[in-house]
């Protein structure tokens, strides 16, 4: 039996016979014969209740969608904004990120929830999704505040500037691949 999650709390289950029946978890209830006439609780329903907790569906109010960096099916909420990243390819403060523009490391200071298209870079007298080297990337995905590392900073130079923080949008870093 293949379960497809359809989203609030829905879920169409072929049966091995070929039939198709609408699953609707949260009421406990099938389109099968079996529930509809004897009201059993069904193998459909015991289905779908299988494939979420072994994790290989999505429960209610939540969607399966592919990670932006590696394509590994990630369960978010259904509203969740785009794009969805796995745990591996999740970025938080503190880790390093490669630009893809560039290839230069730097380390990430803050994640924002806030768009590309809605940042403003004082500096450039523009958007960060409207700035130059940002033009390939979504503008409506969030950005990322980051630093160029302190390696960089000569030692008895003037540090500011190197420390600056410079904003992205979010696809246009990645996680570097450890190769253990
Ligand atoms: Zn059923
Ligand atoms: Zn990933």
């Amino acid at each position: 039996m293949s379960v497809r999650p359809l989203g609030r709390g829905l879920y169409e289950v072929e049966s091995t016979s070929d039939h198709t029946y609408l699953v609707d978890l949260d009421a406990g209830r099938c389109t099968c014969p079996d529930h509809v006439f004897r009201t059993v609780r069904c193998k459909h329903l015991r289905r779908v209740a299988i494939e979420i907790t072994a994790g290989r569906t999505p429960p209610p109010g939540e969607t399966a969608v592919p990670c932006y960096d590696c394509g590994t099916t990630v369960f978010v909420d259904d509203d969740a904004p785009e794009p969805v990243y796995c745990d591996r390819h999740t970025i938080r403060p503190g880790d390093t990120v490669v630009d893809r523009e560039t290839g230069d490391r730097l380390t990430v200071v803050d994640v924002s929830v806030l768009r590309a298209d809605a940042v403003r870079i004082d500096a450039a007298g523009c958007t960060v999704a409207e700035y130059g080297s940002n033009e390939a990337y979504d503008p409506d995905v969030p950005v990322v505040g980051a630093v160029y590392p302190h390696a960089n900073v000569a030692r008895h130079g003037v540090v500011p500037e190197s420390l600056r923080v410079y904003v992205f949008p979010r696809t246009r870093l990645e996680k570097p691949i450890d190769r253990a």
